[in-house]
């Protein structure tokens, strides 16, 4: 069972000019991410997350929660409906501005987004295109049996709103004061006139948005604070330094909202891209749904007795998307003991199955053991137990989806009540025993 690594370094630049499509053909072959309605031709670019990619897609949200609620004092979560009324988006202007150009190819009659074709018709190479027209991203249904004005409602095109909706039931039952936030993860919905690159850009996807309400004089200083933790949140969970940065919005690139906006992007294989944006939203949002529901959003100071409408910084990411990129910069392919193998450099946080076990033989001896050490991990950790094929080829199928430690029963634990851990990343193996192994992997996860 010996196993020498060969080269583990993550890969830069193209080492793997085809990335995307391998990351979706390991998407589809292993259950991250299935075409959606494959068995009638697919639906429009929709997707459904199979059992290691809904797993993968919750560890991405629960590390997000983790270090934007859990381990903060001044952040409070929400989930708000996704069914909306049309007033919010009256409001919020959405309904006016939440628009992109849409240009059509006179010659072969495809549609595009102008900003991000360059005049060029991508799909005939034609430059004979309409002038933009604005198109909005906005889903309407109606509420209800009766198609009419009266019952539209609207999928949400963004989380945020319901957070600013839900501002002052949020003050008044958790007793928060500025600054503080209110946190969402959640399906947002957006119409998009071109949706591409597999999960990076889908009609349905998630979010995750946290709206951090603060003093007009503090923002400056909020947003800078929000750039840098949200930067850190990639690093820490192993996206490269040299595969992630921000960029600065120019003034005329800012949404109607905004004062200052960067968005965290990430070196996709088609060149930088965004990752999430991060806003001062100033109090546009709080102003406007007070101007419309009449109600008053603002905060009351006791201690001054002041009144005022805070602003809000905004770090919006999305689930799906930031999934992706995780896939994308932990592929690797290298060679272990002579043998080529696909390696997926997964934190192991984010990793769908953080242990397999793997019983050496599948023969009666083994299993009860094998079980039992299943039963002792499976409180700690997320593991899969497979008993088909050789191990070599087992641990290459859990290397193949990122599982940091295999850990193997075999004739000799029935001896010496130990098991074999193997590390996904250097495939060093090391003898447990089965006494203490779950402390072992959870202590090793934990680092
Ligand atoms: P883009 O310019 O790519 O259309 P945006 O600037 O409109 O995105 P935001 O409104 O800032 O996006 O949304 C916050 C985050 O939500 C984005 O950074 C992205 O991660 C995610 N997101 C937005 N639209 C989509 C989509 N259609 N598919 C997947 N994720 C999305």
């Amino acid at each position: 069972m010996t196993e020498q690594t060969g080269d583990n370094a993550a890969p830069e630049g193209p080492r793997y000019p085809d990335l995307v499509e391998r990351i979706v053909n390991l998407a589809k072959r292993r259950g991250f991410i299935f075409p959606s309605a494959e068995i009638y031709g697919g639906f429009r670019s929709t997707y459904d997350y199979g059992p290691l990619g809904v797993l993968m897609l919750r560890n991405v949200k629960d590390a997000w929660w983790r270090s934007m609620v859990q381990l903060r004092d001044d952040v409070v979560g929400i989930d708000a409906a996704i069914l909306s009324s049309p007033k919010i988006w009256e409001a919020s202007g959405h309904l006016d501005n939440f628009t992109d150009p849409l240009v059509d190819c006179r010659n072969c009659h495809e549609r595009w987004r102008a900003d991000k074709i360059d005049g060029v018709c991508p799909n005939c190479g034609s430059k004979d295109l309409t002038e933009p027209r604005a198109f909005n991203l906005m889903f309407k249904t109606f509420a209800g049996p009766v198609e009419e004005d009266a019952t539209v409602a609207y999928l949400r095109p963004e989380t945020a709103q319901g957070m600013f909706v839900n501002f002052l039931n949020v003050v008044t039952t958790t007793r928060k004061k500025p600054p503080f936030g209110i946190a969402q993860v959640g399906k947002s919905f957006r119409n998009e006139i071109t949706p591409q690159n597999f999960v990076f850009r889908t009609r349905e996807f998630e979010q995750m948005e946290m709206e951090y309400f603060v003093p007009p004089d503090e923002a400056d200083t909020w947003f800078q604070y929000w750039l840098e933790e949200r930067m850190r949140w990639y690093l820490d969970l192993g996206i490269p330094e040299s595969k992630l940065r921000l960029r600065h919005h120019e003034s005329d690139e800012l949404s109607h909202y905004s004062t200052a906006t960067a968005d965290v992007e990430f070196l996709f294989p088609w060149g930088w891209d965004e990752l999430e944006g991060i806003a001062n939203r100033t109090d546009f949002d709080l102003k406007a749904h007070a101007a419309k529901s009449g109600e008053k959003l603002e905060y009351f100071e006791q201690s001054t007795g002041e009144r005022y409408v805070p602003y809000v910084i905004e770090p919006a990411a999305g689930a799906t998307r930031t999934m992706m990129a995780f896939l994308l910069s932990a592929y690797d392919e290298d060679e272990v003991g002579g043998e080529n193998r696909t390696v997926l450099h997964l934190d192991p946080r984010l990793a769908p199955y953080q242990v397999a076990v793997l019983p050496l033989s599948k023969k009666d001896e083994l299993m009860p053991l094998a079980r039992q050490v299943l039963g002792l991990l499976q409180p700690v950790a997320v593991c899969d137990f497979d008993t088909t094929q050789s191990i070599g080829r087992r641990y290459r199928r859990q290397d193949e989806v990122g599982t940091p430690y295999c850990v193997t029963v075999d004739f000799d634990s029935l001896q010496d009540g130990a098991v074999t851990v193997r590390d996904r990343d250097t495939t060093e193996q090391v003898r447990v025993p089965i006494e203490g192994l779950a402390e072992e992997i959870a202590g090793r996860l934990r680092r």
